[in-house]
């Protein structure tokens, strides 16, 4: 139900999913967990999956049974157990014909804007050959200042790079509770929240750190994160086996229903750049259809100032000089120098290669 209208969803998978408390593999629920994406998979959907686990691996793998790691045991560590994680995956995945692949991020890949507009294109590019990305953190590489820290948040930045409509956290608990369960009988689960300030003002988070492996209060700043991305999320309860199915027929979950939609999210972000590229000047007639909702074409360009490449951030000026728009351009400034001007279907000669009609696209655009 909470899946139906989504294209684009992000999963993400805990340690403690994929590894027992007695260190032993949870092969059989990895495997249902596969079954469940085979049929997401048919239904065309795009799946990201976030996994956790490398840590908890390499110790297996390396009979490792100290806790409190030293972060740089753990980084040598993640190195031995990164493998050990994507040859499970890509064991039991290959029994679905489910194709799998590997993306280890660092912080500023989602952070800095034009390294996750490199990391966006990644994930389409693999969307399109019908790939499944499994991310984690660049645990090895990654040093206390320059961590997420943990993959509740970095799955929501996930989601939100990738203009995500549901990020699903699968974790050790049935969702949030109005209280902790584990020490409240009369602890009721939260099946929905709206607003995420007005509904959980009144909950005790830090109260159930212990529950589910980044703790409550991780997950709550990635439903923060999703809600301002245009992001639903949803915190289920992973153990059991199936557990997307789970979601889908009972419902025991908490589903957190993002604030704005998102396109609003993406012109927001549009919006908020420090420092636009370069700037575009525009005819009266292209002025006018970008004030009725239309894209901007090669045509209504009349003159573009500064020096950017493609997908840079820039000003849109009408004739008098006055700044009316800002967007993301499709084409460089060398480009836009060359077809500026010219009918879309000239485009095409005149570069020598195919490309948008374009140059910025309605949803690239923000009025201001
Ligand atoms: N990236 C870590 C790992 O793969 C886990 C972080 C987390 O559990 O949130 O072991």
């Amino acid at each position: 139900m909470h899946l139906k209208n989504s294209k684009i969803i992000v999963i993400k998978i805990g340690s403690s999913l994929l590894v027992d408390e007695n260190k032993k593999i949870r092969k059989k629920w990895l495997s249902s967990f596969a079954k469940d994406l085979k049929k997401l998979n048919s239904k065309k959907k795009k799946i990201i999956i976030v996994s956790s686990g490398a840590i908890a691996l390499g110790c297996k793998k390396m009979n490792y049974n100290k806790t409190n790691l030293r972060l740089d045991e753990s980084q040598a560590i993640a190195s031995v157990g990164q493998i050990e994680l994507m040859n499970l995956f890509s064991q039991t995945f290959s029994k679905f014909k489910l194709n799998i692949s590997q993306v280890l991020l660092t912080l500023e890949d989602t952070e800095e804007r034009r390294r996750s507009i490199n990391a966006k294109r990644t994930f389409e590019n693999l969307f399109r050959l019908n790939y499944i990305p499994v991310v984690n953190e660049n645990d090895t590489i990654a040093t206390s200042e320059i961590k997420y820290g943990d993959n509740d948040r970095l799955a929501s930045r996930v989601a939100q790079i990738t203009n995500a409509d549901t990020l699903i956290l699968l974790s050790d608990v049935d969702g949030l509770f109005t209280k902790n369960p584990k020490i409240f009988e009369d602890a009721k689960l939260i099946k929905r929240v709206n607003n995420l300030n007005k509904d959980i003002q009144n909950i005790n988070i830090k109260g159930m750190t212990k529950l589910g492996s980044g703790g409550m209060n991780t997950k709550i700043e990635a439903a923060k994160i999703c809600s301002l991305a245009g992001c639903d999320m949803i915190i289920a309860n992973g153990l059991y086996h199936n557990p997307i199915n789970q979601i889908e027929k009972n419902n025991n979950c908490t589903f957190f229903k993002s604030k704005i939609s998102k396109l609003h999210a993406r012109k927001k972000w549009i919006i908020s750049s420090i420092s636009p590229k370069g700037e575009l000047i525009i005819d009266e007639g292209a002025k006018r259809a970008l004030l009725s909702g239309k894209s901007l074409l090669a045509a209504g360009i009349k003159k573009v100032y500064g020096k950017f490449s493609k997908g840079a951030h820039i000003k849109i000026l009408d004739f008098k000089k006055k700044e009316f728009a800002r967007g993301l351009s499709s084409f460089s400034s060398e480009e836009i120098n060359k077809i500026m001007g010219c009918h879309s279907n000239e485009i095409q000669k005149i570069l020598g290669y195919i490309s948008k009609s374009e140059v910025v696209h309605k949803d690239d655009m923000v009025e201001i």
